[in-house]
Parts: C-alpha cells; sequence; structure tokens
C-alpha cells in the first residue's frame, strides 16, 4: 500500500468509555456523519453497536443513514440536516429520524407518522426553530411522534457564558414539552459542551470529536487518544546538491547537501497546502520537515540524519503528530482535516 490510515478501534472504545464518564447520567449519540469524521462510518458503527450501548447515530444526510441500515446498523439513526420532499419518503422505509427544524417539515413529517426530533435555534444560526415561533410549535406538536429535540451550541468551546444561557432557554421549551411526551429524548451537548455539566434536563448527549480522540480546547478534562494514523510510503531518495530547489514554485533551495524523501502523500490525500515548507512527517521517530509546496500526490521531506530508504514509512498524522498539531499549523480545525483524509487512503481497521 502507499497510502493508508490505520483505524485504531481499540482507541475509539477507550475515547468512548471517556466520553460515558464525561457525559455522566446522560446516554450516548454517536456522530458518524462525514463517513464517520473520515474514520469509515460503517466500520465505526457496527463496532460501537457490538461493543457499547450507544443510543443512536446521527448523520447529517439520508444517503448516510441508508448506507448504516444497510450494512445491518440496528439502533435508531438520527439524520440532523438536508431534508427535502424526495428524502423523507426514505425516512419511513429505513426507518431513519429526520431531525425538523421548519414547519413545512414537521406537516410531512406528521403526515409520514415517522417519529422525528425537532432542533430549536437557541443561538447557532443555522439550523431550527427560532424562539419567537416556539408557541407556535408547541401547539403544533400536539398529537405528533416527537421523539426528540434537540439545540446545538456554537461556542461550547470558548464561550460557556453564552452555552449556559442556549442551555437555560432550550430548557424552558422542554419544560413546556415534557408533560406532553414523557420519554422525550433531549440532547445538546457535544464534545466541548460535555465537561460544562449543563442542564438536567439533558437525556442525551451528541459527540463526535472526543470519540475519535481530538480535544475540542487546550485543557480538556479527559485524556483521548487519536484513533486514526495515517501513513505513506517514501516513494524515492536521493542527495540534493547545494543550490538545488525543490517542488512547485521552487520555495525551497537546498543550503548545502541534501537528503531528501519523496512522500506519496499529497493535497489530493488530504494533507492541506497550505503546510507547504512547514508542516513535517515522522520517518523512524524523527521529525522530517517538508520541504517546499505540498503537491497532489507526492511530497518532499528532509531525510537528514534519518535511516529510511525506499519504500519507508512516514507519518503523516498520529498520536505524536496529532490531528490538532497540523490543523493549528494550517489554520484550520481537526474536524476539517479528518474529513479531507481522501477516499484514496484506504482505512485499514486494527
Ligand atoms: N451535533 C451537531 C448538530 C453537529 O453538527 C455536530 C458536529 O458538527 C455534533 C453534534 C458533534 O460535535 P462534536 O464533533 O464537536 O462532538
Amino acid at each position: 500500500m502507499l497510502r493508508w490510515a490505520e483505524v485504531h478501534l481499540d482507541r475509539l472504545l477507550y475515547n468512548y468509555r471517556q466520553v460515558e464518564k464525561l457525559s455522566g447520567p446522560k446516554k450516548l449519540i454517536a456522530v458518524v456523519k462525514a463517513n464517520a469524521y473520515g474514520h469509515g462510518s460503517v466500520a465505526v458503527a457496527r463496532f460501537l453497536q457490538e461493543q457499547t450501548a450507544v443510543s443512536a447515530f446521527a448523520v447529517a444526510t439520508y444517503a448516510e443513514g441508508v448506507q448504516l441500515r444497510e450494512a445491518g446498523i440496528q439502533r435508531p439513526i438520527i439524520v440532523m440536516s438536508s431534508t427535502l420532499e424526495e428524502e423523507l419518503g426514505r425516512a419511513r422505509e429505513f426507518r431513519l429520524m429526520p431531525v425538523v427544524y421548519d414547519f413545512w417539515e414537521l406537516e410531512r413529517a406528521k403526515e409520514l407518522e415517522v417519529p422525528f426530533h425537532v432542533k430549536l435555534d437557541t443561538g447557532m444560526g443555522r439550523l431550527g426553530f427560532l424562539p419567537s415561533q416556539w408557541q407556535e410549535l408547541l401547539c403544533s406538536l400536539r398529537g405528533a411522534k416527537l421523539a426528540g429535540v434537540m439545540t446545538h451550541f456554537p461556542s461550547a468551546d470558548e464561550d460557556p457564558e453564552f452555552t449556559a444561557g442556549q442551555a437555560k432557554l432550550f430548557g424552558e421549551f422542554v419544560k413546556a414539552l415534557k408533560g406532553a411526551f414523557p420519554k422525550l429524548w433531549v440532547h445538546c451537548d457535544n464534545s466541548a459542551a460535555l465537561p460544562l455539566g449543563l442542564n438536567g434536563l439533558f437525556t442525551h448527549s451528541r459527540v463526535g470529536l472526543a470519540l475519535y480522540g481530538s480535544k475540542p480546547f487546550g485543557g480538556y478534562p479527559a485524556s483521548l487518544k487519536q484513533v486514526m494514523e495515517v501513513k505513506a510510503r517514501i516513494i524515492s531518495v536521493k542527495e540534493l546538491p547545494p543550490g538545488h530547489s525543490v517542488s512547485y514554485g521552487r520555495t525551497y533551495t537546498t543550503s548545502g547537501k541534501e537528503r531528501v524523501g519523496v512522500v506519496s502523500f499529497g493535497y489530493a490525500d488530504g494533507l492541506p497546502r497550505s503546510l507547504s515548507g512547514r508542516g513535517s512527517f515522522i520517518v523512524n521517530g524523527r521529525r522530517c520537515p517538508i520541504r517546499g509546496r505540498v503537491c497532489m500526490d507526492m511530497t518532499v521531506i528532509s531525510l537528514e540524519g534519518v535511516v529510511a530508504g525506499k519504500g519507508g514509512v512516514a507519518t503523516v498524522t498520529g498520536l505524536e503528530l496529532p490531528f490538532e498539531e497540523l490543523a493549528r499549523l494550517a489554520g484550520t480545525i481537526p474536524y476539517e482535516l479528518m474529513c479531507r483524509i481522501s477516499p484514496r487512503v484506504e482505512r485499514v481497521y486494527r
């Protein structure tokens, strides 16, 4: 294999147990949208279904939900976005629970008689009923197959006060609803919100990032292990003479003789091009700086002082070089980097 992503399921289970502790009495909904943040949604959901008491899986689209059902996933599946007319039909056929976020959807879900969750906008400004619509919503929900109610926190990682305000507002709606729907699932917490210990009415937490082993903020009170290790082979090693330029745009020139390796991993595989001349890979335990621009399929690294030849293995990210570090350097977030690991990088489950 030229490039692959090892997905360590033992670490997924370890993180799951850590998240369970943080979540306390609230049960867990595992967020496996976007191919389980690049880890492979079928493998991740199957594993969690077999090994844990996970309550449900959350995906973003009906296609993602259908894929899980066809792979034998039996636990409830919540579809958190993208509800259109042609998709709703699949909710009943595949027992997928829509997240209803406007009155049109609410009417359709009632007609179809499918259980659904309802989403409130308490400050995200994306999907969901605004507080000005809640009175009408409460009336419209009478007699509906309402299975859950949720909201989403946009800044639990950096603004606990705003988040607590959202939880309070949301709690008021939930109180008004609970009497009519005593078995209602109530869920808001994402990974960042788990340690905030918010509103006791919540029954479930919806967690993604922490399961995959990245911390949403520094000082996060759980030890997590990055589940994915991305590796690629060195396909060429040579010694460049002094004054030789490297890669497109010739942004790097050797100052003396330099041993370089060409690693079979580029931006088409998910390495941000902004790491050109900034990031590094690990070879035989040593950090090897990226030289020049990241290319579509390849990246050149310095192998000065490193014992490695053609066919050697470079680690692009893993326990020693986590997504958090790459994301900081690339000016993005671990979520984006995980999702971007391309399908041509074969997933290998350990
Ligand atoms: N809930 C919703 C609606 C989301 O969009 C996401 C992630 O983007 C999550 C929960 C999970 O968040 P996290 O991965 O930070 O735990």
